[in-house]
């Protein structure tokens, strides 16, 4: 009986590897419960200083020092995209385009340049699409909401689990566009342009 009693006591006391790999680590360790947007809340991890300011950042169960993202961000040249958005003068979707002429005369089909036919085509003019005027979105709006209203009826007596489904997917739709978030699709003006 005293032996059991002294082995459970023994056994308290015993620090995991993975302890021991913490109190060797040169930064400080700790696990805290998930708090942001992408973590789960009921999953722990495991946070280390950042070796560069000291800032706590989530890091593997192996890592042994981090630099924090923000540090990372300080170190690299400034990211690559905005570089991209400056030197693209061409239209939203023109690598999808099954011909695409750039205002130098660059002819692409399908986002793959075609040196041999440089020159030979006039630059593609693209239509600019129209935003929607604030009095239409408004209007988008309020037809919305009564919508949704009238949709709200018509699932209190909506009996057949696909109606329900189909009239709970509407309101969801026309609650979100109600609330102010016209989708992409509808932001534009609809052009009646005909490709001819
Ligand atoms: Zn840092």
């Amino acid at each position: 009986m005293a032996k059991k009693i002294k082995r459970k006591s023994r056994k308290v006391t015993r620090i995991t590897p993975e302890q021991k790999a913490n109190l060797k680590c040169e930064y400080i360790v700790e696990y805290r419960k998930g708090t942001k947007w992408n973590q789960r809340p009921e999953a722990t991890y495991r946070y280390m200083s950042c070796k560069v300011c000291g800032q706590m950042e989530v890091v593997s169960e192996t890592a042994t020092a981090v630099t924090c993202h923000e540090c990372v961000n300080e170190m690299v040249a400034a990211p690559t995209y905005t570089k991209r958005r400056i030197s693209s003068g061409r239209p939203a979707g023109w690598h999808f385009m099954a011909e695409y002429v750039d205002k130098d005369g660059n002819v692409f089909h399908k986002g793959v340049e075609k040196p041999k036919l440089k020159g030979t085509k006039e630059p593609s003019k693209i239509e600019k699409k129209k935003k929607i005027s604030k009095i239409e979105r408004s209007k988008m709006i309020s037809t919305a909401n009564a919508k949704v209203h009238r949709l709200k009826k018509e699932l209190a007596k909506a009996k057949l689990k696909k109606d329900v489904k189909r009239l709970k997917r509407e309101i969801a739709k026309n609650q979100k566009i109600g609330s102010g978030k016209i989708p992409r699709s509808m932001r534009y003006k609809q052009n009646n342009l005909d490709k001819s």
